[in-house]
């Protein structure tokens, strides 16, 4: 594909999304793929997001599926390189950014990145190398207690230190706040003292967008979502609404939530405050061997043509553990999965063309269901959750020329009608 400007690499699903998000709001066309293509790209894009699952996988695995994204997007003339983790850092002591971030620099033949999970319009700062969530330390936030990636370190050089073999320094505010020439000039001095990877404060987006164009022409950028923001201008490009545009949304509208995140038994709750039918899928039902997804479907098939409805397992941190408990916490997680990407399958079968989806795990196991293989990312709903379009393609649900409108939300991501103002948002 021609005039391919950032190729990026996502270590899970929403947070590809939530990438793409920042970059179509900054102007660039963006496409995101679920997966490493086998094919080269057919649609013009200023930015494509290859989407891996590779947060919490064994680091050598993690590596692997970078680099093969790499690979893919090199071949299409990527001109720089963006690694995408987590605003909360989410990683355990063996990785995987460190070593992701190694492995890639490895390949491209660079010795200098940044690596900063700044996301200011998400309330996470980076103050003199500290990460915060809101006005919390990182390991005062609920990371502390993540099931797979507890963060009990907010200094994120140390964090980082313990992952890789480069050294790691840090480009403090002070160096920020002065703009492009003084990061530069840092650079050149961490260079001189052997850091090779460098943290970076950032506590406003104009603190990302003073770092944006020191980072014109490196091979390799590692960061959350929010440096994003000031890169579309270092190839000329401006925010505008054709970046965002997709074709116009038709057809029926339905949300799935399978996140059990505070944000999202919020917007759970706040749809059926609302009057919206929703309806309640129970794990212990769904290991009992019932039709759980069947009867989710027979219940939807007449409320669809009235508005939105919502079918969801989302429950309270307590009724959570106690179905854990009872069927394993993979057991728990991988029935409500499946399920949920069932319904989603029926719901698409029978004319459901507007789909918000609620989890990360959730949104993957449903775009899996329905053969998504890539998206055009169009307006934001909230930060970090925008409407997707992807063409059905054969062998997805359904082959029809409208295609498919997606909105996957990250759990802990957007305000508590987040599930009725999604339809109301131009898709
Ligand atoms: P988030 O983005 O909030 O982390 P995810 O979809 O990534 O949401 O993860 C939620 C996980 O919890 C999924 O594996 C989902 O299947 C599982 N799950 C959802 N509802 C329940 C429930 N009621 N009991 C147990 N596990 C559940």
């Amino acid at each position: 594909m021609e005039n391919l400007l950032l190729g990026c690499i996502a270590d899970d699903f929403t947070g590809a999304t939530d990438l793409a998000n920042n970059l179509v709001r900054s102007g660039m066309r963006v496409v995101q793929t679920i997966g490493v293509p086998v094919l080269p790209l057919d649609q013009q894009a200023d930015a494509v997001v290859v989407a891996l699952k590779s947060r919490t996988v064994a680091p050598d695995e993690a590596v692997a599926q970078s680099l093969a994204a790499l690979g893919w997007l090199q071949g299409q003339g990527a001109r720089q390189i963006y690694f995408k983790y987590c605003s909360t850092f989410d990683s355990t002591p063996r990785g995987n950014i460190g070593p992701v971030a190694e492995a890639l620099m490895d390949a491209l033949g660079t010795d200098f990145t940044l690596a900063t999970p700044a996301f200011p319009d998400n309330q996470r700062t980076v103050f003199k190398g500290h990460l915060f969530v809101g006005d919390q330390l990182l390991s005062d936030s609920g990371m502390r207690d993540h099931p797979l990636t507890p963060m009990t370190d907010a200094n994120l050089v140390r964090v980082l230190q313990a992952q890789c073999r480069r050294k790691v320094g840090l480009i403090d505010y002070r160096v920020v706040a002065q703009g492009e020439g003084a990061i530069r000039a840092r650079i050149g001095q961490l260079r001189e003292q052997g850091v090779q990877i460098a943290i970076v404060d950032a506590l406003s987006n104009d603190d990302l967008l003073r770092l944006g164009p020191a980072l014109a022409g490196m091979p390799l950028v590692t960061a959350g979502s929010g440096v994003a923001i000031g890169l579309p201008a270092n190839f000329g490009l401006a925010p505008s609404a054709q970046a965002s545009q997709l074709p116009p949304a038709r057809g029926l509208r339905a949300v799935l939530s399978g996140s059990c995140s505070q944000a999202t038994n919020r917007q759970v709750q706040s749809f059926i405050d609302a009057r919206h039918p929703a309806l309640a899928i129970d794990p212990l039902r769904i290991a009992a061997g019932q039709d759980v997804a069947g009867e989710a479907l027979a219940w939807a098939a007449p409320r669809l043509a009235v508005g939105p409805v919502l079918v969801y397992s989302s429950a309270s941190a307590s009724a959570v553990k106690e179905v854990q408990h009872r069927l394993g916490i993979e057991e728990a997680g991988a029935m409500v999965e499946r399920t949920l990407a069932a319904v989603a399958r029926g719901l698409v079968e029978r004319g459901v063309r507007q789909l918000v989806v609620a989890g990360g795990e959730t949104s993957g196991a449903c775009v899996q269901a329905l053969g998504v293989t890539r998206m055009q990312i169009g307006p934001q709903i909230d930060p970090g959750v925008p409407w997707c379009h992807s063409l059905l393609t054969p062998g997805a649900a359904v082959a029809d020329g409208d295609g498919l409108h997606l909105a996957l939300k990250s759990g802990n991501f957007g305000s508590d009608d987040f599930f009725s103002k999604a339809f109301t948002v131009n898709a």
